[in-house]
């Protein structure tokens, strides 16, 4: 079974908002069997969105389109499904009682446009919106079912999830499978302390372009996420296949692997924390913060994360964390005995089980031959120990810092999991 998406609105094709919509669709399509044969984006112009309904009723037999279905004058998608039906709109009485309630539950008062959310085309079937004032619409055109779906894209979701999920056809009709049916599941593996080509090398044949399940790789911010795609004729094998393959990934990439899907560094690093019943502490300077915006970013980190310090000046360095004013003059506030001393004091500090020092050169000033912009270096306290690392990181002042609260959270893992901190291998590991 074949699918076409439409996305709806002139900020998607001006580049004001990213189609998100789309990618959502296609991943749910994808994982009951449906094959996704193009995405289009139109911008609110009627007659175009007329005939995006009429191409894609022709090229496939499913179609979802999301956006324009609010009441203001650029919400057009109504309109222009009720010209490619050829159908006049007309008020669906239920719809308009559904709107009505909606405003007085919320004692304000509806303005008249707002009933144009509760018209639709003569013939076709109102969806309810269980999140927002727009219903969405089910239309049979040139023997597709066409749905259309506010833009919102929590109440696209929802709207999904409730009435259009549910009509599709489910791994229960995987008995003709040798039809067109196919299955096709996903899952991505994130890493974080190698390139993309590093980790292209170490998975070898894995990605080569014949196989299937597919691998295939993606960089974002310097976490290198590893795709992979199970293609069979039904659920069990697709599901099956992607497993091993998954297995051989993770087996191959080892402990640079974080998580999988949506999980974060951050996210994996404090479900670490609380598994083994450890808290940690953390002293900036050049991440600014960054590290502890990380941390708590984490919904329930605080049962881990002490709280951390910004020690930009060599001054704060001294009065708040103890680093011996002598240290910074000899060494220079960017070295090994201040990264280990800043970790070693915000431990002292907080009673944190673990603390981490981070003072670097971001750029791009401050460089110096010796120590050019993108000199970092890491201090990790514990138990009265201390390690330091030593990066030299590429890029500009935004990249460097970014990358520097990473490599910090990852080296606490590699730590915590008693794996060689020589695994993050962008890093030179300081004699002990
Ligand atoms: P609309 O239903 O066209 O009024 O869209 C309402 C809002 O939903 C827009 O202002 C966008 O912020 C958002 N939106 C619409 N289409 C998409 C899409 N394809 N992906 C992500 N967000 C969208
Ligand atoms: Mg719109």
């Amino acid at each position: 079974m074949n699918a076409v998406i439409l996305s709806i609105g002139d900020e998607l094709v001006l580049g004001q908002t990213v189609d998100t919509n789309s990618a959502f669709l296609s991943e749910e399509l994808a994982s009951r069997g449906i094959h996704t044969v193009y995405h289009q984006t139109v911008g609110d112009d009627q007659s175009m969105i007329a005939d995006s309904f009429r191409t894609a009723s022709q090229a496939a037999s499913i179609v979802i389109a999301t956006g324009g279905l609010g009441p203001t004058e650029d919400d057009l998608s109504r309109q222009a499904l009720a010209d490619a039906l050829d159908a006049e709109l007309v008020e669906h009485p239920e719809s308009a009682d559904t709107l009505r309630a909606f405003f007085d539950k919320r004692g304000r008062r509806m303005t008249a446009n707002n009933l144009v959310q509760a018209q639709h085309p003569l013939g076709t079937e109102m969806i309810p919106n269980s999140c927002g004032t727009a219903p969405g619409i089910r239309a049979e055109l040139n023997g597709a079912t066409v749905y259309v779906t506010p833009g919102v894209p929590f109440e696209m979701h929802a709207m999904f999830e409730q009435s259009i999920a549910p009509e599709l056809p489910s791994s229960a009709s995987d008995d003709n499978a040798q039809t067109a049916h196919r299955f096709i599941l996903t899952e991505k593996i994130n890493t974080f302390g190698a390139g993309e080509s590093a980790i292209a090398l170490k998975l070898g044949d894995l990605m080569s372009r014949d196989s299937n399940p597919t691998v295939g790789t993606t960089v974002s911010d310097g976490i290198v996420s590893v795709r992979v795609r199970s293609e069979h004729t039904s659920r069990d094998e697709a599901g099956a296949m992607l497993c091993q393959t998954i297995d051989d990934v993770e087996n191959k990439l080892g402990h640079l692997v974080f998580g999988r899907n949506a999980v974060t560094i951050q996210q994996s690093f404090v479900e670490l924390l609380k598994e083994r019943d450890l808290t940690i502490a953390t002293a900036e300077s050049c991440t600014g913060g960054m590290v502890a915006a990380m941390l708590t970013d984490v919904s329930g980190s605080s049962a881990v994360y002490e709280g951390g310090w910004i020690t930009y000046s060599n001054e704060m360095k001294t009065k708040e964390l103890g680093v011996d004013a002598d240290i910074i003059n000899t060494h220079g506030a960017v070295s090994e005995p201040v990264a280990r001393a800043m970790a070693q004091g915000v431990i002292e500090q907080s009673g944190a089980d673990l603390g981490v020092g981070i003072t670097g050169i971001a750029g791009p000033t401050g460089g110096t031959p010796d120590k050019p912009v993108g000199t970092v270096w890491i201090g990790l306290a514990f138990n009265g120990e201390t390690e330091a690392m030593l990066f030299n990181l590429p890029g500009d002042r935004q990249r460097v810092r970014d990358r520097a609260a990473k490599c910090a959270i990852q080296l606490l893992r590699f730590h915590i999991l008693g794996i060689d901190l020589k695994t993050l291998s962008w890093g030179k590991l300081a004699e002990s």
